[in-house]
């Protein structure tokens, strides 16, 4: 495909060129913004998966082109890649999902925190879409994260999120910490991508909510003071194990000697699988045993129709 077919076919990609942006995503976020009013009154931000910057460049023209001094404007652009530098953008290299990353990002909002936080973070998609939404998902809970440390409260954020079967999961996290979340598709969108945009005002994390990068179930040189954390803070799922210890321990072997005395009876599955994967083995030995004209063996196998072969 030549370079000049793409231009006439997306008229994005097209205006992004005229008009000077590093991506065609840079209309996603001024839509964004032209619905939600989502700058208004902003001078610190914080762009997470950052590259190659065209919402960087918007955050640098708009805030920056509307202030009385456009030096206090404070905009913290992250992202794995380096790239080319922006007029008052402050950028970190580094991965959103680690906590060196994350306090690096963090160091630099310790007097006054954000007002927005913005996240166009997105894996490689592999095609399975199973696997790239909960990927999605998870690089939306790590930006999440990181927002609970430096956004103050009332603030928003803003993120990509993947519109898959499981996202209400997800709506509901989100609306813990902001009273309102709403999804949002701007036109520059393709239809056919499956991302949308969630827009999280009025940050109030639940009462004596304290953010923390400790990831327990990820993290095994954890020393287990989780016990510490309580109320909102406690996110581990407690264990409980259930049966008491007079039933049987799944793990153990046991004599096939029964304890009323009598011998163990194999009993044939109550419903035997509809469409075995072995089925085609079975077929396929079958059919090599009458080629070679052995005669078949007397290995007993059930099939779909629970008769005994
Ligand atoms: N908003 C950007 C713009 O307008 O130029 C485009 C962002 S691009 C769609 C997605 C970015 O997410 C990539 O640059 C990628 O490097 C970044 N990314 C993906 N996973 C990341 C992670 N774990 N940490 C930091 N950045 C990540």
């Amino acid at each position: 495909m030549g370079r000049s077919s793409k231009d006439k076919r997306d008229i994005y990609y097209r205006l992004a060129k005229e008009e000077g942006w590093r991506a065609r995503s840079a209309f996603k976020l001024i839509q964004i913004n032209e619905e939600f009013k989502i700058f208004d009154g902003v001078s610190r931000v914080v762009d997470l998966c950052a590259a190659p910057g065209s919402w960087s460049q918007v955050l640098s023209r708009t805030l920056r082109g509307s202030a009385a001094d456009p030096s206090s404007v404070k905009i913290v652009a992250v992202d794995l890649q380096a790239m080319a530098p922006l007029p008052g953008v402050t950028q970190l290299q580094g991965d959103i999902t680690k906590t060196s990353t994350a306090e690096a990002i963090i160091s630099h909002f310790q007097g006054d925190k954000a007002q927005l936080v913005v996240c166009d973070g997105a894996p490689d998609v592999t095609g399975l879409h199973d696997l790239d939404e909960y990927v999605q998902a998870q690089l939306l809970l790590a930006a999440l994260n990181i927002t609970t440390h430096v956004l103050m409260e009332g603030g928003t954020f803003v993120a990509k999120i993947f519109r898959g079967k499981d996202v209400t999961l997800l709506y509901a996290q989100l609306k813990i910490f902001f009273s309102q979340v709403s999804v949002t598709k701007p036109r520059s969108s393709r239809n056919s991508s499956i991302e949308s945009f969630v827009v999280c005002q009025n940050y109030s994390p639940p009462e004596g909510y304290i953010p923390t990068m400790v990831n327990p179930l990820l993290d095994l040189s954890y020393d287990g003071s989780w016990q510490d954390l309580e109320g909102p803070n406690r996110v581990i799922v407690p264990f409980l194990a259930c049966g008491d210890l007079s039933a049987y321990d799944s793990d153990m072997n046991y004599p096939l000697q029964m304890e009323d005395g009598k011998s163990y009876q194999y009993l044939p599955p109550t419903q035997p699988p509809i469409s075995p994967a072995y089925t085609v083995a079975v077929a396929m030995k079958r059919g090599s045993q009458q080629a070679s004209g052995e005669s078949p063996t007397t290995t007993t196998i059930t099939t779909t129709t629970g008769k005994k072969d």
